[in-house]
């Protein structure tokens, strides 16, 4: 069994890109890159040089970190990337962009975002869920920003959509010092299949 926290070198981080949040969003966002580089834990993100992507990135850089963006070509040519980074993986679509970056991270953290984000952070429970991964997945519940989320998480386990045990494949942490303390003690350990508890009379023949 490997040691708590010794897995990460990587961390996939997704965030939102809009520039015109609260100043808290991007204090946590800088907050969280200085302290991976000061970790040493390598980001591993969309490439992008807006909102809180961009805070992040820089953050990570200032403190001497390293950073690989991984942006779809068409995002670059609109202007929105970073370039300015340690590695720059252009990749033709979104889905190849995807696939690169669940590959390089260890794990995968979320700070508050729009649709982009909430979608790379389901993604990457769906996948687990399915049992592809592994990894720990952590949410910085700024505020309780993710609450809502959870709260459809229970409403899916009460209505027997989703099982009870799903709800511990992520962690939401109220602050960055809370979430690094999830990655650091996370233990990956498998998940029993999604489709138990099959009810007999519903199982067609
Ligand atoms: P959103 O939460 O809708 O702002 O989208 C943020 C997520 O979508 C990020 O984690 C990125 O992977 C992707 N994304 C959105 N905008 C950009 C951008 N300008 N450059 C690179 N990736 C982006």
């Amino acid at each position: 069994m490997s040691e708590p926290g010794a897995l990460i070198s990587a961390v996939t981080v997704f965030c939102g890109s809009s520039d015109v949040v609260d100043a808290r969003y991007f204090v946590a966002a800088a907050e969280l890159g200085e302290k991976m580089a000061k970790r040493g834990w390598r980001l591993v993100y969309g490439g992008g040089r807006v909102g809180l992507m961009g805070a992040l990135s820089r953050s990570v850089l200032e403190h001497g970190g390293h950073v690989t963006g991984v942006i779809p070509r068409a995002l670059l040519d609109l202007g929105v990337g970073e370039t300015k980074v340690s590695e720059l993986v252009v990749t033709d679509g979104l889905r190849d962009r995807k696939a690169i970056m669940d590959e390089r991270g260890d794990a995968f953290v979320a700070l508050p975002g729009g649709i982009g984000t909430l979608e790379e952070v389901l993604e990457a429970l769906t996948l687990k869920q399915l049992g592809y991964h592994r990894k720990a997945i952590a949410v910085l519940d700024l505020d309780g920003f993710f609450d809502p989320l959870w709260t459809q998480f229970q409403q899916g386990v009460d209505a027997g959509f989703i099982k009870p045990e799903f709800l511990d494949l992520w962690y939401p942490a109220r602050d960055v010092d809370a979430l690094l303390r999830y990655l650091d003690a996370y233990v990956p350990h498998a998940y029993g299949p999604k489709w138990t508890d099959r009810r007999p009379d519903r199982i067609p023949d």
